[in-house]
C-alpha cells in the first residue's frame, strides 16, 4: 500500500488555535498511527497578514504540544516558481486561458446573472479569446459546464456540487501570484499528500480544489472535513468562550498530553473511553472514527482531563513542565530526584501545574513563613516538647523510610502523651507554614531528613523567643 502522507497547512497571521491544533492532531496522528509522513506547511502568501511572530508561535505549540513533522516547514512563498510551472502546464494544456475584464465587467456579468435569477458569477467571455499574457490579465481555470463534482468525504460521505454553480475562478492574480486553491493543489500534489483532513470550513474550496487535480490529471486525495468545534452555547469556538491559543493552555498549566487527549475527543471517539495516552492514540487512532456532528468545547472537561494525566504521568516528564512554573515564584528547581519526590506528593492533589507550583513552593523555601492563623492553633508553647523530641527522633533514624518514620512519632507520643493529632499539626506547620498539605509521612520523605529535622528545629526555637520576647 502507499505509504500515507498528510499535512498541516497553518495560515501564519495568529497563535495556534484551539481547532488548527486539533486539525494537526487528526492529521498527526494518522501519519503516526500509519507508519505514514506528517507534512508541516506555512500558506504565507497573504503576506500582508502573515507574519515571522505568528510562525514562531505556532511551531512553538506545535513543539510543546509534541506533534512533530517528518517534512518541513516548507513556506508557499518560497515556492513561487512552481506555481508558475504549473500554471503554464494548465494554459498549455487548454485548461486554463488568460482573462483581461475588469473588476466592473465580472460586476456587469454578476449583476446581469442576478436578474435573471442565476447564480452571480464570471460569465466565461473571455474562454476562447486567445488572449496573450498581459499586464492585467489574471488566469482563469476552464471549468466544465456540465455534470457535477462529487466530494468524497470520509467524514461527511459524498456531496456533489454542480459544475454549472462554478465559474471559471481564478488561479493567477495580475501580479502574477497564484491563488489561494492552486497553491494548495499545487503544494499537495508536489509533496505526495494524500489524505487531507481539514475543518469543514473549508468544504466550500474542495469541489474547485477537485478540478485542479483533474486539469493536471492527478488522482485525488482521500478528503476529511470535520465539524467545526462550538462553544457551550453551540456558537463556533471564539475569543469570548475563553482561551483559545494553544500557548495560553500552556500557561494556564496544562500538560501537553492532556491538551492532546482533550483535542482528539472534539471529534474522535474510541467506545465511551475518555483518558487516553500519547500512545493509546497511536495506536486506536483512525479515520473511521472521527463523528460527523460538531463538538462542544468544555473546560471542566478539559480540566478533568488534565488532573488524570498529571495523576497518571511520570514525575521526571512532569518535572519538565513544572519547572518553569516553579521558576515564575523564584523558585531554582533541578528535574532530580528531590524533585520527582516532591511531585509524587502533589500528583494526587494537583488540577494543573499553577496548583502544583503554588503546593510544591514550600518544598524548595530556604525559611518557613508561618501563617497567622496555622501559628496561632498549633505553635504554642505546648509545642515546643514534641517538635523537638519529633526532630531528635528523625534525625536520629538511621534508615528514613516511612515505617521508621511511624515509630518515631509512636516514640514521641509515648514520651508526651500526646495523641497523634497534637504532634503532627505543629511539625506540618513547622514544614509547610499551613495546617493543608500532602500526608505528613510522604512529605518529610520528599522532603528529606536533613530539611525536615532544620525546620522543626526552627519552629520550637521560634516559638520559644517569641514567648521570651512577648510581655505576657
Ligand atoms: N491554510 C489554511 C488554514 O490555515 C488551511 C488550508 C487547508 O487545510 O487546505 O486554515
Amino acid at each position: 500500500m502507499e505509504q500515507i502522507i498528510t499535512r498541516f497547512p497553518p495560515s501564519p497571521t495568529g497563535f495556534l488555535h484551539i481547532g488548527g491544533a486539533r486539525t494537526a492532531l487528526f492529521n498527526w496522528l494518522y501519519a503516526r498511527a500509519n507508519n505514514g509522513r506528517f507534512v508541516l506547511r506555512i500558506e504565507d502568501t497573504d503576506e500582508a497578514r502573515s507574519t515571522k511572530e505568528s510562525t514562531d508561535a505556532i511551531l512553538e505549540s506545535l513543539e510543546w504540544l509534541g506533534i512533530d513533522w517528518d517534512e518541513g516547514p516548507c513556506y508557499q512563498t518560497e515556492r513561487y516558481d512552481i506555481y508558475k510551472t504549473y500554471i503554464q502546464q494548465l494554459i498549455d494544456n487548454g485548461h486554463a486561458y488568460y482573462c483581461d475584464c475588469t473588476a466592473e465587467d465580472v460586476e456587469a456579468m454578476r449583476e446581469k446573472a442576478r436578474a435573471t435569477g442565476k447564480k452571480p458569477m464570471y460569465d466565461g467571455k473571455c474562454r476562447d479569446k486567445g488572449l496573450p499574457a498581459g499586464e492585467n490579465t489574471v488566469v482563469r481555470l476552464r471549468t466544465p459546464d456540465t455534470g457535477a463534482t462529487v466530494v468524497e468525504d470520509v467524514v461527511k460521505g459524498a456531496t456533489s456540487l454542480m459544475n454549472s454553480e462554478i465559474d471559471d475562478f481564478i488561479i493567477r492574480r495580475s501580479d502574477g501570484t497564484p491563488m489561494y486553491n492552486l497553491a494548495v493543489v499545487v503544494d499537495d500534489l508536489t509533496m505526495g499528500i494524500n489524505h487531507i483532513i481539514r475543518g469543514d470550513d473549508h468544504l466550500i474550496n474542495t469541489p474547485k480544489q477537485i478540478l485542479l487535480y483533474q486539469a493536471l490529471e492527478a488522482d485525488l486525495p482521500v478528503f476529511g472535513h470535520v465539524p467545526m468545534v462550538l462553544g457551550p452555547d453551540k456558537a463556533r469556538l471564539s475569543k469570548r468562550h475563553g482561551a483559545m491559543s494553544v500557548g495560553e493552555y500552556k500557561n494556564m498549566g496544562y500538560l501537553p498530553d492532556a491538551m492532546l487527549n482533550y483535542l482528539v475527543r472534539l471529534g474522535w471517539s474510541h467506545g465511551d473511553r475518555e483518558f487516553f495516552t500519547r500512545d493509546d492514540l497511536i495506536e486506536l487512532f483512525s479515520l473511521k472514527a472521527l463523528g460527523k456532528s460538531a463538538s462542544m468545547f468544555d473546560m471542566d472537561k478539559l480540566s478533568h482531563i488534565n488532573a488524570k494525566h498529571i495523576q497518571n504521568s511520570d514525575p521526571e516528564k512532569i518535572a519538565g513542565h513544572l519547572i518553569p512554573f516553579l521558576a515564575q515564584k523564584g523558585v531554582t528547581a533541578e528535574n532530580d530526584e528531590f524533585t520527582h519526590g516532591v511531585i509524587g506528593t502533589l500528583q494526587a492533589r494537583s488540577k494543573n501545574l499553577v496548583d502544583m507550583a503554588d503546593g510544591a513552593f514550600f518544598y524548595y523555601a530556604d525559611s518557613i513563613e508561618y501563617e497567622e492563623k496555622a501559628e496561632k492553633k498549633f505553635l504554642k508553647p505546648a509545642a515546643v516538647e514534641p517538635l523537638k523530641k519529633s526532630a531528635d527522633y528523625i534525625d536520629a533514624l538511621e534508615s528514613f523510610d516511612e515505617k521508621n518514620l511511624e515509630n518515631a512519632f509512636k516514640q514521641v507520643m509515648e514520651e508526651t502523651g500526646l495523641g497523634f493529632g497534637k504532634i503532627a499539626q505543629p511539625v506540618r506547620v513547622a514544614l509547610t507554614g499551613t495546617t493543608v498539605s500532602p500526608g505528613i509521612f510522604e512529605m518529610i520523605l520528599a522532603l528529606g531528613k536533613e530539611k525536615t529535622v532544620q525546620r522543626i528545629r526552627a519552629a520550637a526555637d521560634y516559638i520559644q523567643s517569641r514567648e521570651n520576647s512577648t510581655p505576657e
